[in-house]
């Protein structure tokens, strides 16, 4: 019998940011398989992919932030797929003072801690639910030092889907309360977040569930790039100068470029902006490494938890945006994360 070929349009492909490969007609797969092959435990993965679409096929990008709906930038179908949560569209405060100073610039803050589990997390997760829920995928499961299992948790009980969460002994006792809460199974490990990492890719190869591991799944950041879309409509389709965002694997800062990218290779904007990543000078992997040639990592010990990373999983794709954009990046003690929490 002759075999038959089936192909499937799918509105994206995959690149991979390390070797360029490019993936067609493929619904879904994690890294690159060939430079997995290469990856070994002490240093970032080579292989993350990015989803690129068919832009040229797109209605203009205002028709886009009227209806309030960018599906066609994204690799689900149908907007009830969604939960139906309240994700995203945070409010952007401006302050105009600063310390009881008159500031000389506008500055705001987007408060993502509006979501519904509190973090950034659930702009991640609800796609990557969103996207089991298409293929009828009925577990997802993850490694977490936190806020990415609890955001996974709450997400998955409200679209019935079954949430199981690989933490590091070490993980804030409050988080994990919040996890059990949401109903998901709790799965501790004798060891760090990277011997979780592994331990719940084992767990899903085996089992045929959806991981959705940061930058390991590349579904991850494109529901992270959404927020520059937000910025950019909130501020009135202007670009802001700066935009300085908290570091730990670089998926977030990724996201953020990727959205900007979007509008400026569609000259809706005429220049990037400057995007900061911001580290805690006691979880510094992303910064320190970002010039040299080998990664070398430093054991990392930072109150900020959510950023504390010793091996970022998405180096390499957030050090290729640094260098592409030279944009610029920092580093905060301790101490003034401290005091910076208690901003009013
Ligand atoms: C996860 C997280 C970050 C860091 O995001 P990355 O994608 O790992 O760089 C920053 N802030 C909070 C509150 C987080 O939960």
């Amino acid at each position: 019998m002759k075999a038959k070929t089936l192909v499937i349009y799918v509105k994206y492909h995959f690149e991979c940011c390390s070797c360029g490969k490019k993936y067609y007609n493929q619904k879904f797969m994690y890294l690159c398989s060939e430079c997995e092959q290469t990856n070994t435990n002490d240093s970032p993965p080579k292989g993350v992919l990015k989803t690129l679409y068919e832009y040229k096929k797109l209605s203009s990008d205002f028709l886009l932030f009227e209806k309030n709906n960018y599906l066609d930038l994204l690799p689900i179908e149908n907007k009830a797929s969604f939960p139906k949560l309240k994700i995203g569209q945070t409010p952007l405060y401006q302050y105009n003072e600063f310390n009881h100073e008159k500031l000389k610039f506008s500055l705001y803050l987007k408060d993502d801690s509006q979501n519904p589990t509190f973090s950034f997390k659930d702009r991640a997760y609800s796609f990557v639910s969103a996207y089991a829920k298409e293929n009828n995928i009925k577990t997802i499961v993850t490694a977490s030092t936190g806020n990415a299992g609890s955001s996974l948790a709450g997400i998955c009980a409200s679209q019935n889907q079954k949430a199981i969460i690989y933490v590091p002994k070490s993980a804030p006792k409050a988080k994990l309360i919040q996890i059990k809460m949401y109903g998901a199974e709790l799965r501790t490990v004798d060891g760090t977040y990277d011997k979780a990492f592994d331990l719940s890719i084992e767990a899903s190869n085996k089992n045929g569930w959806f991981n959705r591991n940061t930058a390991y799944n590349p579904f991850t950041i494109e529901g992270k790039k959404v927020v520059s879309f937000e910025i950019f409509s909130q501020l009135d389709y202007k670009i802001p100068d700066n935009i300085f965002v908290p570091v730990g694997d670089g998926v977030i800062i990724s996201g953020v470029f990727k959205g900007f990218y979007y509008y400026y290779s569609r000259h809706t904007i005429s220049k990037m902006p400057n995007i900061i990543a911001v580290q805690s000078e006691n979880s510094r992997n992303i910064i320190a490494n970002i010039n040299k040639s080998t990664f070398v990592s430093e054991k990392s010990c930072t109150i900020a938890d959510s950023i504390s990373v010793d091996i970022p999983r998405n180096f390499y794709l957030c050090k290729n945006y640094i260098k592409k954009y030279q944009t610029d990046f920092l580093t905060v003690s301790d101490k003034y994360i401290i005091e910076a929490s208690f901003f009013k």
